[in-house]
């Protein structure tokens, strides 16, 4: 099985700048998919008194592992990065396939698979990857410029990060040490910022970040008392310091209310959440019982204090994609949506609007301007940046918004708030203002005028009745839309019937974005025949005899990176043909020794040699080396070791002109 391996910053600053010199894109993603900022609108959100430019970002998971797919996730407009869950057990194996994206999208993935201190290294590289971008495109084309973080006001980003799984891993010394290198990773900037490679040595005295996250998402085991995520809580606001939001289970709608939504109204009848999972899960009363405590105690600290909806939903595994070892899996999409609306709207019921809810279930471009509008922020997204098109897809999030905006007549998401569902005059209708304002408020609404300036100190309570009011209209309305039902969501992608071989395949390149991790790409190489001829030993040589050959018709070719890719299986569901990309498809290692510590793995790497290229190749487990660089190319094996003289390479497999040097003389193919 693949191991995760990351890449190191000085290859990632080449590729990434020289993909936007000459491909105009970047990790794969075309700057056409770039997310734009709206010159007209103010997207932004105060994310525990933190501005970030935009209320949208990957949530903590596959889009959120590597340094690359954070950066990948901003420039789709993702500003707040819900960095992926770390954990002090972190050497764990995770199952394999882990993501089903099937229908409506199950997983069995849900820890970092980096150790803690690679995972510091990633984000830390992100950040600083993420300004060296800004800095980068305000030097390229106006089509990649177009408000990539070079508009003013649209590149401040927000890190979160989080941890997990209970007390005595979040206490214990290597978590803590993740944390507080988070909070001041000065001595890994230092370290990372010379490593940027000569050509682009100016970058280097960029004013980096170093304070690379102070706010924190807390994600507790499926189970995890109430009591001990309390104390959890505290130990980061007090011990720590630092912002804190716990995510919360959507098993807290408690079994009637989540089995009449599931099941009863958007019919998902085969999904049966165990029963041991609400019994081990906090309860509604719980949890309304520790909220109001550490958000005073969050308040006293000067931190700010939070609830996100929602966790996945632990269902049986009664699928045959996952390992049979996997007796449960984790729900997400589109009938997540729903349930962790649901609770949004009970949670709405119980403290209205006085703590900020973070939000990430069932995401996409035809409810995000939705959840913005109901006040929610940030607004995350996992299980629709996996289908066709990935981390591109989001800038529709961000057109739909901005959309939306205009037609509620908006120029803020606060203002959106109330022009969202024309809930503005019945907000106000519900709070008790000083003599004047009422009626002045609607008069700015009537002629379209300044809503902030004409509601004064008013404003926040107008804001935060009309998200009430709205959370109760969306709320209702998604009980009863079709896209969120079973039937609309069983569908598995095409699939066409062929099989995949090493070469060739329909090349509609799904894929390459589907990819969390930008782990399969295309490569151009030369269209026609090869033949392959084998050396067949004869006593003092060699002599050549023709196997076959190898036929290549398209234009371009699939491969993979090992190095990114983490053998999750999600690519092998969108391609349209059978066996996996990732399985079948060239596996290329990004180095000799990331080469080396897979041997299980057939693939290919290449490093430099004298003047020259030195390539190790595995195929059936059997290793081979080709060094190139002078007239002479040297092809080296089990039992032979062979020179080719490459302006006549079959006069050196001539009988009477012994080609092997050393090793038994065994059949070689070459081709
Ligand atoms: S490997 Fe599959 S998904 Fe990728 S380009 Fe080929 S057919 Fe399309
Ligand atoms: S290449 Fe395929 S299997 Fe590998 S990480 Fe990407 S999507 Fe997953």
């Amino acid at each position: 099985m693949a191991k995760l391996t990351p890449i190191p910053l000085g290859v990632l600053v080449t590729r990434l700048f020289g993909e936007l010199e000459l491909r105009k894109a970047a990790f794969d993603l075309p700057a056409r998919r770039f997310a734009s900022a709206d010159p007209a609108r103010d997207l932004s959100v105060s994310i525990h008194g933190h501005r970030a430019s935009t209320p949208f970002g990957p949530a903590a998971g596959p889009h959120t592992q590597l340094a690359q797919n954070i950066v990948l996730s901003w420039l789709a407009g993702g500003r707040v990065m819900e960095l992926k869950t770390v954990q002090v057990k972190d050497d764990l194996v995770i199952p394999r396939p882990c993501i089903d994206m099937q229908t409506v999208g199950f997983n069995v993935e849900w820890s970092q698979e980096l150790t803690l201190e690679e995972s510091l290294e990633e984000y830390v590289k992100a950040s600083m990857l993420i300004e060296m971008l800004k800095e980068m495109l305000k030097e390229t084309s106006k089509e990649m410029a177009k408000g990539s973080g070079v508009a003013p006001g649209f590149g401040d980003t927000v890190f979160d990060m989080s941890v997990g799984y209970d007390l005595a891993g979040i206490r214990s010394g290597r978590v803590r040490a993740f944390m507080t290198a988070m909070l001041d990773a000065g001595a890994v900037v230092e370290r990372l910022r010379a490593e940027i490679p000569k050509p682009w040595a100016r970058l280097r005295d960029l004013p980096f970040a170093t304070r690379i996250s102070d706010t924190l998402t807390l994600s507790t085991f499926h189970g995890c008392p109430p009591e001990e995520i309390e104390r959890i809580c505290e130990f980061l606001l007090d011990e720590i310091g630092l912002h804190v939001v716990v995510k919360l289970n959507p098993t807290l709608l408690g079994r009637g209310e989540l089995t009449d939504i599931l099941r009863d109204r958007l019919g998902y009848h085969d999904l049966v959440v165990p029963d041991l999972a609400f019994a081990r899960d906090a309860r509604w009363e719980q949890v309304v019982g520790f909220v109001d405590r550490l958000a005073s105690r969050a308040r006293a600290a000067g931190r700010g204090f939070g609830v996100k909806f929602s966790n996945t939903l632990v269902v049986e595994n009664h699928k045959s994609f996952f390992p049979a070892s996997e007796r449960e899996m984790y729900l997400s999409g589109r009938p997540l949506h729903v349930l962790a609306i649901a609770l949004v709207r009970r949670f709405r019921r119980a403290f209205g609007d006085r703590h900020p809810v973070s939000f990430s279930a069932g995401i996409d471009a035809g409810n995000f301007a939705d959840a913005v509008a109901l006040g929610l922020k940030p607004v995350s997204v996992c299980t629709d940046l996996l289908k066709p098109g990935g981390y591109g897809r989001a800038a529709r999030y961000l057109a739909e918004l901005s959309a939306r905006m205009g037609a509620a007549g908006a120029t803020d998401i606060d203002s959106f708030a109330l022009g969202a569902y024309g809930h503005a005059e019945a907000a106000l209708a519900g709070l008790t203002l000083p003599d004047g304002v009422a009626a002045s408020c609607r008069a700015a609404l009537a002629e379209g005028g300044d809503l902030r300036a004409a509601a004064g100190e008013a404003f926040g309570p107008w804001v935060s009745a009309a998200r009430l009011l709205n959370t109760e209209t969306y709320g209702e309305r998604v009980l009863s839309e079709e896209r969120y039902t079973a039937r609309s969501n069983a569908t598995p992608p095409k699939k066409v019937g062929s099989a995949l071989a090493l070469f060739d395949c329909l090349t509609c390149d799904k894929c390459i974005p589907v990819c969390p991790n930008d782990a399969n790409f295309s490569l151009a190489i030369a269209r026609g025949e090869i033949a392959i001829e084998r050396l067949v030993p004869t006593g003092s040589g060699f002599a050549v005899e023709a196997a076959g050959v190898i036929s290549v018709e398209q234009p371009r070719q699939i491969a993979n990176l090992a190095d990114a890719c983490n053998d999750c299986g999600h690519c092998d569901v969108m391609c349209p043909e059978d066996g996996g990309p990732y399985l079948v498809k060239p596996r290329f290692f990004g180095t000799v020794a990331a080469f080396a510590a897979s041997p299980d793995l057939d693939g290919i790497a290449l490093e430099p040699a004298g003047g020259g290229l030195r390539m190790h190749a595995r195929f059936g487990k059997r290793t081979f080396v080709v060094e190139s660089g002078g007239p002479r190319l040297r092809y080296t094996g089990e039992g032979f070791d062979l020179w080719l003289d490459l302006t006549d390479p079959r006069a050196m497999v001539r009988p009477d002109r012994p080609a092997v040097r050393g090793g038994e003389q065994a059949r070689v193919s070459c081709c």
